[in-house]
């Protein structure tokens, strides 16, 4: 018997080498737990047929293009696209023998932080099907800790793998910006979008993380990254922790969840690291509005795309061709989406784009220059991922501001280009709590190491208690 809630991808791979399981038996393990849970929690937007192989299973956001699997991003503009091809990051997971088992739900065009805005309906959380597993990528994190995959990959704007991992207690990695290919995913902001790992264990994020990474002559903004070095040790010695103060300390954040994160910073001193605080006045204050405006400006673009001429949904209710592009658009758009092309175009438009656009581009580099300057003291950055733990479903969605707000932490660092890591460190009110590891450019090897020595500390559980 099979154990998918607590089987790590290292585990499996250990059953299969050993050949206690085959490759068949293992999927059909994942199958059968899809079968069982996903109805409740809707994970999935799409369940393969079992592609045959000895390797290890995977899932993939749907918004990582896969020859001849439907590929929706969420949404209705996308419905019946069969891509012709696969995203870069979904042949190498081919190559390296992992079989996908379907596509995981996503806010549409990963935009949101709690995957409600899906036009398929949301993903609720293993831990509290009443709550949000976060977002965009509630769904591959929701399947990673419900043992619906044993592992999964998700996209990354603004926080879409760190927050929802950090929801829903696994461990999720923004990855360097160009390490990772984009070639194949759907855009949103080109300038933020990166793909990663969502995992159990930081080893498992840490493997993936090198199936994926590394150039690719598709996507020119690839850059070959240093080899991945598994992390093993459990202490720190020798490691500088900085904590910016004005990260973890922002009103915003929920008593609980600061209470798990000091935990978590005590245990790194315990561990050996030189732990001190520094600071990052403009990151928080200006991050998310600058972010808000550079996401959706970028997004207006990407998403012009969507016409109904070359991809997906097209409106039968039109008399001419103007009329089919702004009838597809108006129907096959949700809320979200209309509402950032509004922003962005906005923010574009002539006369306006230097007040908006432009400013925010200048504050960008404010706050990476912001970022460089704490690293030349610290190797590694720690706050919470997200300032609250899961919230109930229905409870932002009112109010677009509050659920932006979700962000509010990790955003600073995406628009900085660095790496993140979320590692759970801890329960608030029986929900898991997230902790942020940032790094430099490159600097994955740091977070991984930090990452293990905590996880091995804290010993927490990734099994939603109500499953265990
Ligand atoms: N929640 C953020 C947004 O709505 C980030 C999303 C993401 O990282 N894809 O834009």
């Amino acid at each position: 018997m099979i154990d998918t809630l607590r089987l790590t991808a290292e585990g499996a791979k250990d059953l299969l080498e050993r050949k206690e399981v085959s490759g068949d038996e293992l999927f059909a393990a994942y199958l059968a737990a899809i079968g069982e849970r996903d109805p409740e929690l809707h994970c999935y937007l799409h369940v393969c047929e079992d592609p045959g192989g000895a390797g290890i299973p995977i899932a993939l956001k749907d918004v990582i293009g896969t020859r001849g699997i439907p590929t929706t991003a969420g949404s209705k503009i996308l419905e019946g696209y069969v891509p012709v091809y696969d995203a870069t990051v979904a042949t190498r997971c081919k190559e390296h023998g992992l079989r996908v088992l379907g596509k995981t739900n996503t806010d549409e065009f990963a935009m949101g932080s709690s995957t409600e805005n899906s036009a398929y309906g949301p993903t609720h959380n293993p831990w509290d099907p009443t709550r949000v597993p976060g977002g965009s990528g509630g769904g591959s994190a929701a399947a990673v800790s419900a043992g619906l995959a044993p592992w999964a990959l998700g996209s990354d704007t603004g926080g879409s793998i760190k927050q929802p991992s950090a929801l829903c207690g696994n461990v999720g990695l923004r990855p360097t910006y160009g390490t990772v290919s984009r070639y194949g995913i759907v855009a949103f902001a080109s300038s933020l979008d990166q793909v990663g790992p969502v995992a159990k264990t930081v080893r498992d994020c840490a493997f993936l993380y090198s199936v994926i990474a590394g150039r690719d002559p598709c996507d020119s903004t690839t850059v070959e990254s240093p080899e991945v070095v598994l992390p093993a040790g459990d202490d720190l010695k020798g490691l500088r922790v900085g904590v910016p103060k004005e990260l973890n300390e922002h009103e915003a954040i929920e008593p609980g969840v600061r209470k798990a994160v000091e935990h978590a910073i005590e245990l790194c001193r315990q561990l050996g690291a030189e732990v001190g605080e520094c600071s990052l006045p403009r990151s928080v204050d200006f991050g998310l509005p600058c972010y808000y405006l550079i996401a959706p400006a970028e997004a207006s673009s990407n998403l012009a795309r969507y016409d109904g001429v070359r991809y997906g949904y097209r409106s039968p209710n039109s008399a001419d061709r103007l009329d089919m592009y702004t009838h597809t658009r108006d129907e096959g758009f949700g809320d979200e989406p209309k509402r950032r092309i509004l922003v962005g175009t906005y923010a574009l438009s002539a006369g306006y784009y230097d007040a908006y656009y432009g400013q925010a581009q200048k504050v960008r580099t404010v706050i990476a220059r912001e970022h460089a300057q704490a690293f030349e003291n610290f190797d590694v950055l720690v706050t919470p991922t997200s300032p609250t733990v899961a919230f109930e479903l229905g409870g932002r969605t009112a109010d677009p501001l509050a659920m932006y707000a979700s962000d509010l932490l990790t955003i600073p660092s995406c628009m900085a280009g660095l790496p993140g890591l979320n590692v759970p460190c801890g329960l608030s009110e029986g929900l898991p709590v997230g902790l942020q590891l940032i790094g430099p450019q490159f600097a994955e090897n740091a977070l991984f190491r930090v990452g293990h020595a905590l996880e091995q500390a804290i010993g927490f559980d990734f099994v939603p208690e109500r499953l265990r």
